[in-house]
């Protein structure tokens, strides 16, 4: 593995600034906060032995590299280009979520803090930070909106049991941005011992660079395996984008490759003119502004007060976007198309019938862009597709979405069971 430059084609300009996007907008109390992280970034960037160790971290504990696979029943399904796929669903916890947090563990330790907090929406990057929490020995408080407290209960299970503090926010709508504000606040309280991780490409500088810089890794190896596997670079790269993590990171494996085109899939929901999705970039409805921190494209209205965003996807229901991805975005090099939920859980069926493989709902947004496309290209095309993380984490919602009788005898058994 070849250590990130610090130059890097997805390195921001001044003041953490891509184009138009980014920057740092922070509450005065934090501006030292966010001097010392950007500082103890930068050290650890210029040190070797910090990317070896990492990389070392993630060979031992959480089982990278992860494989691309080439899916032969897909592709002769579709008959065009051929399909390989990029494995993060074999990353432990599941998702591409563990290659930051465990990034981030690695400089918390550096920097000497006790605590880690982090805000958390569907709960998958609350339990991937309590996982790294436990591995470090550092005391973890995870704030969740109360309403996704109760639609996302397994995951808090989860939290719980690796050892972290779950906190219900009451504020507001009782969801993500609310979590956000709480940690925040606990963060202007407790910034000597504590460390906040944020879990996507957003948020202030160098937020956006540094979670880029650890999921790198994936696009690092990715190019290299395709290379290994068929001799050239893939035509397109597919990635689904929330905040747009998983995305960033592969993606960052082929910036350099103009011949490789880049498309990010966003969460059309029940269609861009319902007005329930949560894409900001395909469909031209977000716009430019500054809100949690950054400047970025949000869904807003003409107020500028943020929407209430959808997707069958909890992860990819966001109202901001990756600075960087606004930045590639506006200037051309990546393209942005949209999936509703219909299509993806057509996608995920399709996948899961062909190859054996579950995609999550997330995940499957990368597939539906790319599955809509492979037929009009050529057999000595291939293209490759992101798998964030794998789809059993959505058992409740699939099994709801393809309406399954017998699943929801089971639910009603397995409740009446407990009833006192
Ligand atoms: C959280 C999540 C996403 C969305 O986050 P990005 O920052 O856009 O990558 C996508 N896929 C999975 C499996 C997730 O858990």
């Amino acid at each position: 593995m070849t250590i990130p430059a610090e130059r890097s084609p997805w390195a921001p300009g001044r003041e953490g600034y891509y184009g138009d996007f980014g920057g740092a907008f922070t509450p005065e109390v934090l501006h030292e906060t966010f001097a010392e992280l950007r500082t103890a970034f930068d050290d650890a960037r210029r040190d070797p032995a910090f990317w070896e160790s990492y990389v070392a971290l993630m060979s031992t504990y959480a089982g990278r590299s992860t494989p691309v696979t080439y899916c032969d029943n897909l592709t002769r399904a579709f008959g065009g280009a051929r399909i390989f796929v990029k494995r993060e669903d074999l990353n432990h916890t599941g998702a591409h979520k563990a290659n930051n947090v465990m990034g981030q563990g690695l400089l918390v330790q550096r920097m000497g803090k006790r605590r880690v907090i982090a805000e958390t929406g569907a709960g998958q990057h609350g339990v991937a930070t309590a996982t790294m929490a436990a591995r470090f020995g550092l005391a973890c408080t995870i704030y969740m909106g109360e309403e996704d407290v109760a639609r996302q209960h397994p995951n808090v299970f989860w939290m719980k049991q690796l050892g972290a503090e779950v906190i219900a926010v009451t504020d507001g709508t009782r969801t993500l941005k609310d979590a956000i504000n709480a940690a925040l606040r606990d963060w202007a309280e407790s910034m000597d011992d504590t460390h906040y991780v944020m879990g996507t490409v957003c948020g202030p500088h160098p937020f956006p660079e540094m979670v880029t810089y650890f999921q790198s890794i994936i696009g690092q190896e990715a190019r290299a395996q395709m290379l290994d596997a068929t001799g050239e670079l893939p035509r397109r790269v597919y990635a689904c984008v929330g905040g747009g993590s998983n995305a960033s990171g592969i993606f960052a494996g082929f910036l350099d490759d103009p011949s490789v085109e880049l498309v990010g899939v966003e969460a059309a929901g029940k269609g861009i003119d319902s007005g329930m999705h949560a894409a900001r970039l395909a469909g031209g409805k977000g716009r430019p502004g500054v809100a949690q921190g950054y400047k970025t494209v949000f869904l807003q209205n003409e107020e500028g007060l943020m929407q209430d965003t959808y997707s069958v996807a909890a992860g990819l229901d966001y109202i901001g976007v990756g600075p960087m991805l606004a930045d590639l975005h506006q200037r051309g090099r990546v393209r942005f198309e949209s999936a509703t939920d219909a299509e993806v859980v057509e996608a995920l069926r399709l996948t899961m019938r062909s190859e054996g493989i579950i995609p999550a709902l997330e995940s499957s947004h990368a597939f539906a862009g790319a599955f809509r496309e492979v037929s009009s290209l050529s057999s000595a095309d291939s293209v490759l597709i992101n798998q964030s993380g794998r789809g059993d984490k959505d058992i409740f919602t699939v099994a709801d979405a393809l309406d399954d009788n017998d699943w929801k005898d089971f639910i009603q058994r397995k409740s009446a069971g407990y009833e006192r």
